[in-house]
Formats: structure tokens, C-alpha cells, sequence
């Protein structure tokens, strides 16, 4: 049988507003093509082994949560940077693509650092202040729609070289100005869609069976 396997980051502690559902969307697709998934998590003190998996997710979490993260993250990053130039599929919401980033500065205007993999940037917003509600964005590669929820106090500025993931059509996005939702590097998707994305998407979902399957 053909067999996927699945690594959830830290899913133990980045798993916020039914983030799992990213990874209980793609397993019934992926068994509906014949596949055997297995799913793993890789949280404090494990190491990543990139060449184990075919998907990798990294997902949302509180601000406490990701202050214990960033410390561990050190440890992993070469492996999880290889993973991602090597193409792996990697899909990072809300607080793990913060931490694909260079840095955010939580609520209480802490610094947390991330894997800076990544030239994107993350600040707070005015005390208090979060961006909440549906959000509708538009695949800034092929026109798709994808419907989400956000919630999240950071502002996220992308660096000059990097894709938005999408365009908002309705929310906020990365920071409620330039327009820009996420980002996308090969087959790395960051994004605040909570949602969960891949189970209200099905046709991403379908399209990040595609790319395991081209
Ligand atoms: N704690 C981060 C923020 O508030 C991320 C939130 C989340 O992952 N839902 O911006």
C-alpha cells in the first residue's frame, strides 16, 4: 500500500481553533487515493528528521505557547530549512508562519525570534487590538478563492522578495493595509487562515495531494 506520513510541529502545543482539522482534511483525501497516513508529532527536545515526510504542518498557537517553541526551534532549523529547499510540502498557519519568520513581538511586546528562514516580520498591534473574523483571499498564483477565519494580534510585513499566498478579498491578511495574505516558497505555504484551511479548501487540499503525486 502506498503509505504518506505526516509531521505535525509541535502539535501538542500550536493547535489552535481546530488547526488538527489541516491534517484530518488531508488524511481522508489522501485514503480516498489509496494511501496508508500516518501521523506524528515532533515537539520539545525531538529531532526532525526532513527526509521522514511528505507534509509537514506547523500550526497556530498563543503567544505563551510560542515563546516555549522558539527556544526548542533552534535545534531544528537546519533540518526544517533543508526540508523546505528540497521542496517538501509545508503548510504553517497563524503563529507557526510567524515563526518561519525573523521575529514577532507578542502582546506584552516580547520578543520572540523565529527560524528566520524567511524575511517576513511580525509586530503587535495597538494594546488590545486583534484581527478577528472571516477572511476571504485570492490565490495570488491561480485565481482560487479560499474562505478562512483569523485571529491574531501580530502584523505581519513580508520582505521585498517573498509571494504573498494570496490577496485579501475580505479580512485583513498579514497586516490590514498592503492587501498581502501569507506566503508561499516552493511548496511551503504560510498563512493566518485558520479554518481549518485544508477542510473548508478542498480543492487545496486536492491540489497538495497533486504535488505529492506530480
Ligand atoms: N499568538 C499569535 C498572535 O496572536 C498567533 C495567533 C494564532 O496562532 N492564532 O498573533
Amino acid at each position: 500500500m502506498k503509505k504518506l506520513k505526516i509531521c505535525h510541529l509541535y502539535g501538542n502545543l500550536l493547535n489552535t481553533y481546530g488547526d488538527v482539522g489541516n491534517i484530518m482534511a488531508f488524511t481522508h483525501e489522501a485514503k480516498k487515493r489509496g494511501y496508508e497516513v500516518e501521523t506524528e508529532i515532533i515537539s520539545l527536545g525531538d529531532s526532525f528528521d526532513e527526509k521522514k515526510y511528505d507534509f509537514v504542518f506547523f500550526g497556530g498557537g498563543q503567544d505563551y505557547e510560542q515563546s516555549i517553541v522558539q527556544l526548542d526551534l533552534k535545534d531544528k532549523k537546519n533540518a526544517i530549512q533543508r526540508y523546505i529547499e528540497n521542496s517538501g510540502l509545508f503548510l504553517a498557519i497563524c503563529g507557526g508562519y510567524q515563526l518561519l519568520g525573523k521575529y514577532y513581538y507578542d502582546a506584552y511586546n516580547n520578543k520572540i525570534e523565529g527560524l528566520n528562514i524567511f524575511d517576513h516580520y511580525t509586530k503587535n498591534q495597538e494594546e488590545g487590538k486583534r484581527f478577528t473574523g472571516n477572511i476571504r483571499i485570492r490565490d495570488s498564483i491561480n485565481g482560487s478563492i479560499y474562505n478562512g477565519f483569523e485571529n491574531h494580534g501580530g502584523i505581519t510585513y513580508l520582505g521585498e522578495n517573498q509571494q504573498p499566498f494570496g490577496i485579501v478579498v475580505e479580512g485583513n491578511g498579514n497586516n490590514g493595509i498592503d492587501k498581502t495574505e501569507g506566503f508561499r516558497y516552493k511548496n511551503t505555504i504560510g498563512t493566518y487562515l485558520h479554518g481549518p484551511l485544508l477542510a473548508r479548501n478542498n480543492e487545496l487540499c486536492n491540489e497538495f495531494l497533486n504535488i505529492l503525486e506530480r
